[in-house]
């Protein structure tokens, strides 16, 4: 019966409600709400009650992804609702969706099902504006670097050492690496150039890590733009632009309130990818949620080797809480891709492929546990599973002592998620015995090591030649305290896309470390990962249309 709705049509057919009802439903004040329409609105934190305590923090992330999808969003949803339902102070937080993945594969990152957060169409889409801003920051940055060099170069910045790049917020291979400055000397100082995707750029991972306005400008200030003819580095508070930049994210840097099906208030706000970027909504969306609600569900993206190694030691780190609680969400169909079944194959019953499969999923419980978290899995049932098949994900739970609910959030709403939000509200009541993998003041090193070895199941950690001089000017400007932010395929484990299941024994190799100041990470890039996806040859935006009314059709 519900094969025949697709995320949009159940989204349009949901019940709206003002966004001042959500707002006062939050225990947000009136006049903190600043309305972007009838159905979305900033929050002006300064405006808020102080909070007597801060919620509890739920962390939703999952096994290695698929083509076959995992629903971690639909579940981090369906969960706040079953919360909701259970009469608890909740609030969702999520990241804001990208473009590129939108027009391009993924699809939307607004939840499924009857387990989504509302209005869809215009959070898939512009939303708020927020990542247009970080984008026009970026290039009104590049600008003035440019500038810089074509009226006289006082910086003395080498143009061919300046690292900041440009951005767009869609997946656009051909600018990957680009020529500028071209056509004589009116038009500036020829060199090479390249663009990111927005979601991956240092703005958006400042503004994402940013605790104040304060804070933020001196982010902004501090982001490496380049060096200088002498191998210095030259920083943006050297341009002087830190204040402008931060003032075109003075809107962007507020958390957006919009709301699931079910009514349950969402904070969703930034938005960097898990596998170039650092992968968490904004601390100021967390901490925001926290002091409203008793708790607080949130996603970090991709599996809990990306994802979540990011939001412990980078976010949590910054933000000066831990996750007193993990849910894992695995799939049947998921696990059947890690146990060698192509994904065409999917439709048919295989509960071998499924146990073999299981390998993924005990990494992932494996890891959490080493953070000192007990985790729970919340298997995402898809209508296709077999009875066998989900019993032999459940009995190896039991096995291994591992809570496991099964969910159904997709087609029942926060109904479907009842018995997952009661096993994590048990463990929201134990403490939990939260440690750091690595401390920062560990050697760059030993950081990746930590990484590769505890957290993807490596043997070890290589560098290449280019990584290993970037190491010697990144430990001679002291830089090498901060955290690292790995860049990796979100596929597998290891630093190859096609190596599926538990991969063992296999080295990463880093082929280049930027330093983000700004953000406050160095940058690790691993394999052949770019930070600037392409569209696939059937692009998602080819099924995408717009009705004479305004309507969106065929967005998922
Ligand atoms: P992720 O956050 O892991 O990328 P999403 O939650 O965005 O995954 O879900 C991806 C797609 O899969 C969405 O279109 C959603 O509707 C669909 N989906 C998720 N869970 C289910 C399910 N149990 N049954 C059917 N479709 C699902």
């Amino acid at each position: 019966r519900l094969m025949a709705f697709t995320d949009l049509s159940i989204a349009k057919d949901a019940k709206i409600l003002p966004i001042q009802t959500i707002g006062n439903r939050a225990g947000i004040p009136e006049d903190a709400l600043e309305l972007y329409g009838k159905y979305k609105a900033k929050i002006n934190v300064e405006l808020l009650p102080a909070a007597e305590k801060l919620g509890k923090v739920v962390l939703v992330t999952a096994i290695s992804p698929t083509p076959a999808g995992e629903g971690k969003s639909t579940v981090t949803v369906g969960l706040a609702d079953a919360f909701n339902q259970l009469g608890e102070s909740v609030i969702v937080a999520l990241r804001e969706p990208s473009l590129g993945p939108v027009m391009g594969v993924k699809g939307g990152a607004t939840g499924g099902g009857f387990a989504q957060v509302l209005p869809m169409e215009d959070i898939n889409l512009h939303f708020t504006g927020d990542i247009h801003a970080i984008t026009s920051a970026n290039n009104a940055l590049a600008a003035f670097i440019d500038n810089q060099l074509h009226q006289g170069n006082p910086l003395n910045l080498d143009p061919r050492r300046i690292t900041w790049k440009r951005a767009l917020d869609m997946n656009d291979r051909a600018l990957r690496q680009v020529t500028i400055g071209l056509g004589g000397p009116a038009q500036g100082i020829p060199r090479q150039d390249g663009f990111d995707i927005t979601v991956a750029s240092e703005i958006m991972a400042v503004l994402c890590l940013a605790t104040s306005m304060e804070d933020l400008k001196e982010r902004l200030a501090q982001m490496v733009i380049g060096y200088t003819y002498d191998k210095e580095p030259v920083l943006v508070r050297d341009l002087g632009v830190a204040g402008a930049l931060a003032l075109l994210l003075k809107d962007a840097f507020k958390p957006n309130l919009v709301q699931t099906i079910e009514g349950t208030p969402a904070i969703i706000h930034g938005g960097p990818f898990a596998n170039i970027a650092h992968g968490c909504n904004s601390l100021m969306a967390t901490n925001t949620a926290r002091q409203l609600s008793d708790v607080v569900v949130t996603e970090a993206g991709f599996g809990a080797d990306l994802g979540a190694e990011k939001f412990m030691h980078i976010k949590s780190r910054k933000g000066g809480f831990h996750p007193d609680a993990v849910v894992i969400v695995a799939t049947v169909r998921a696990l059947k891709m890690h146990g060698g079944v192509d994904k065409t194959l999917l439709g048919e019953a295989n509960s071998d492929a499924v146990r073999r499969g299981m390998v993924n999923l005990a990494k992932h419980v494996d890891t959490i546990r080493q953070f000192g978290v007990e985790p729970v899995v919340a298997l995402n049932r898809f209508v296709t599973d077999t009875a066998e098949e989900i019993a032999e994900i459940m009995d190896w739970a039991k096995g291994q002592g591992v809570a496991i609910a099964l969910t159904n959030v997709w087609e029942q709403g926060g109904k479907g998620g009842l018995e997952l939000a009661k096993l994590v509200k048990a463990e929201l009541e134990r403490p939990t015995d939260f440690a750091f993998l690595y401390e920062e003041t560990d050697s760059v090193e030993e950081k990746l090591r930590a990484i590769v070895q505890k957290v993807y199941g490596g043997a070890d950690v290589l560098l290449s030649d280019k990584a290993q001089k970037q190491l010697v000017d990144i430990k001679k400007y002291g830089w090498d305290e901060l955290p690292i932010c790995m860049a990796k395929t979100q596929y597998s484990l290891s630093d190859q896309p096609k190596l599926l299941g538990r991969p063992e024994g296999f080295t990463i190799t880093i082929r280049e470390i930027m330093p983000k100041l700004g953000a406050g990470f160095l940058v690790c890039l691993t394999g052949d990962i770019m930070t600037m996806p392409g569209l696939p040859k059937q692009p998602a935006a080819l099924k995408m249309d717009v009705g004479a009314d305004g309507e969106a059709i065929g967005l998922f």
